[in-house]
This record gives structure tokens, C-alpha cells and sequence, in this order.
């Protein structure tokens, strides 16, 4: 005799798909909650300890892409707490092989380093890309707010920082050297006769030399975004390299959008695999030529593939 059919809107071979992961318990899910960027107002924190408290476990799960987890749902209350979380505006989030909930840090709102609103960023690529389909696997976005580089984004399929180009102008040196000493990365150096000289091959973007500079002879020249692409982490680990700088944030979108189309085509055939395996077997110049014809003035003359992190060396 054939099982009754579950008493639920949602069907269950979409569960996956929706931000709904059967848990080992029967009939038992956790629900994955929509939370882009990790900012989540105290009113919908409210309604989802609510939730939590009516239907879930004792516990609600904080995973490490920003999202709050309810555990221990029963699918036959999934319409139910669906609805409830609906009355707080809180979205269940997505999992299979589409565009996920993209992560921030709290960018230039509030942190001192902060060199632009990532929060933002987040809020836009979620509101029109989230739940793409890719058909081949997962795809993660992730934003800095500078080169300190909190959440990781060069692990992300495309990951962005915020990033500042500095220009030095000579004539209003007090010759203090405080921004040689700020420099982390050695790219002011001191002559002979104490003129400072920029090497910009060096430069990591961060802005630390116009921050410290008391008579402001380095200006901000650019501002956008760095663009790293093909970083995961997972079996076997990427870290995204190099492919665009300084792009405007109001450019982000489209950016993405043709990294998903590129992988989308490059990657038919290959099974299930993220972007940066793809670029690792047809090589980075094929999607630099593409992102280069839309976005001339921002990507990179040349990058190498996605770096691998080779955590099984050892006996
Ligand atoms: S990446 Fe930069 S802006 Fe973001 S939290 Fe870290 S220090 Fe602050
Ligand atoms: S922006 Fe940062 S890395 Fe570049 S020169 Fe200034 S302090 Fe050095
Ligand atoms: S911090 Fe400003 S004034 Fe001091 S050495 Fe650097 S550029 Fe000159």
C-alpha cells in the first residue's frame, strides 16, 4: 500500500532546494533562514524566536554564511511556520545548485576600516540574483569592506572588497613619514634624500596612507570594489584570484550576472562543479575576455587560476 502523501504545500523534492535540509530524526528539518549580509533587524529577530520557541528545537543554529538555522521543524509544519516567519518579512533561504544568500560585513556604516557599504551590495545582489540557477552547483558572493578581509570573500565563487587607489601629491609632503611606517606592504619607500616613492605594483589598496597622512598629500584617486573569482572551501579548497579592480558598485550586478553565464556555458558537460574547477581546466583567459568586453576599464590585464590550498599533505 502506497505511503500517504505528505499533508503540505511545499512538495518535498523541493525541500532541498528551498533552505529546508532533513536533519537525521524523522520528519525532522532544519530551516535555513534568509539573512543577507547578517544583518537582521531586532524585529524580525523577535518573530523568529518566536518561531523558534512554537515549533523548533531549543536551540537555533548560527551558521557560518550569516544565516540563522531553525532545528528540529516537523515538515508538517512548514506551512505554518513559513507563514509565521512571513509575518515577521523573514525569508527562508535556498541550497542546491543556485545563487545563495550573498555574506557582508558590517562595511563602511559603522567599522572604522571600512571602505565601502557592503551592506548594501548584499542587499541589491540578493534582491535580484538570489536563487539563480546555475545547473551545475552552488555559487557564493561575499563582500569586504577592505583588505582586512573579515568574511573571507576571496573563498567565494566571486568575492569583492572594498578597495581605495591612492595618489600621492609631492608638493604637500611634510616628509613626517608616517604613511612609510603604515604601509604593511612596504609600498612607499623613503629615497636618499627622504622624497617618498610610490610602488604601486605593491599596493594592496587598503587607504592606510591617506588615513594617516596629516597635510593630505595622498588623496583618494578611485574608489570601488576588488574582484576575486573562483575561491571555495569545502574537500578541496580555492582561493579566488584577481580578475577586476575598482569596480563601481553600481556595476556589481551585471558583473555577477556574466560570471553566471560564463560558468553556466563553460561549465555544461562537466558534472557538478564550482566555477573555480572550471577555470582551472579551460584557464582564466576565456572568462577575462568576456568579463572584458562589458567591463573594459575595470578587469585586469592578465591573473592566474584559483589558488589551491593542498590541506592533505602529511603522512
Ligand atoms: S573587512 Fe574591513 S570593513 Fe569589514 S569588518 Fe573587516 S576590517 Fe571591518
Ligand atoms: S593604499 Fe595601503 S598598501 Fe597602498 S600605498 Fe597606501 S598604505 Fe600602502
Ligand atoms: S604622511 Fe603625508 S606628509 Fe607624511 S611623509 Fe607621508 S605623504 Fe608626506
Amino acid at each position: 500500500m502506497s505511503k500517504e502523501a505528505p499533508k503540505t504545500a511545499i512538495e518535498l523534492k523541493n525541500l532541498k532546494a528551498g533552505g529546508f535540509i532533513k536533519e537525521r530524526g524523522k520528519d525532522l528539518f532544519t530551516v535555513r533562514l534568509r539573512v543577507p549580509g547578517g544583518r537582521l533587524p531586532v524585529s524580525r529577530l523577535k518573530k523568529i524566536a518566536e518561531v523558534a520557541e512554537e515549533f523548533g528545537g531549543e536551540f537555533v543554529h548560527l551558521s557560518v554564511r550569516q544565516s540563522i538555522e531553525l532545528v528540529h521543524i516537523n515538515f508538517k509544519d512548514f506551512d505554518a511556520v513559513v507563514s509565521a516567519l512571513g509575518e515577521g518579512e523573514q525569508k527562508v533561504a535556498s541550497c542546491g545548485a543556485r545563487m545563495r544568500v550573498p555574506t557582508a560585513c558590517g562595511g563602511c556604516e559603522y567599522n572604522p576600516q571600512g571602505l565601502i557599504d557592503t551592506q548594501k551590495s548584499a542587499l541589491e545582489v540578493d534582491a535580484a540574483l538570489f536563487g539563480a540557477e546555475t545547473h551545475h552547483h552552488k555559487f557564493k558572493v561575499g563582500f569586504a569592506g577592505c583588505p582586512f578581509d573579515c568574511p573571507k570573500s576571496a573563498t567565494n565563487d566571486v568575492g569583492f572588497q572594498g578597495a581605495v587607489w591612492p595618489e600621492l601629491n609631492h608638493d604637500e609632503c611634510l616628509f613626517c613619514g608616517l604613511c612609510v611606517k603604515s604601509c604593511t606592504e612596504d609600498a612607499i619607500v623613503q629615497d636618499e634624500n627622504g622624497g617618498l616613492v610610490f610602488i604601486p605594483e605593491k599596493c594592496i589598496f587598503c587607504g592606510d596612507c591617506i588615513k594617516v597622512c596629516p597635510s593630505e598629500a595622498w588623496k583618494e584617486e578611485k574608489r570601488g570594489y576588488t574582484v576575486r573569482i573562483g575561491g571555495k572551501w569545502g574537500r578541496r579548497p580555492l582561493v579566488g584570484t584577481l580578475f577586476a579592480v575598482f569596480l563601481p558598485e553600481d556595476r556589481v550586478i551585471p558583473f555577477i550576472a556574466e560570471v553566471l553565464e560564463w560558468y553556466k556555458e563553460k561549465a555544461e558537460g562537466m558534472g557538478r562543479i564550482r566555477i573555480g574547477d572550471v577555470i582551472h581546466r579551460v584557464g582564466a583567459e576565456s572568462l577575462l575576455e568576456r568579463l572584458r568586453g562589458k567591463f573594459p576599464d575595470y578587469v585586469v590585464k592578465e591573473t592566474i587560476p584559483p589558488q589551491v590550498i593542498d590541506t592533505q599533505i602529511g603522512s
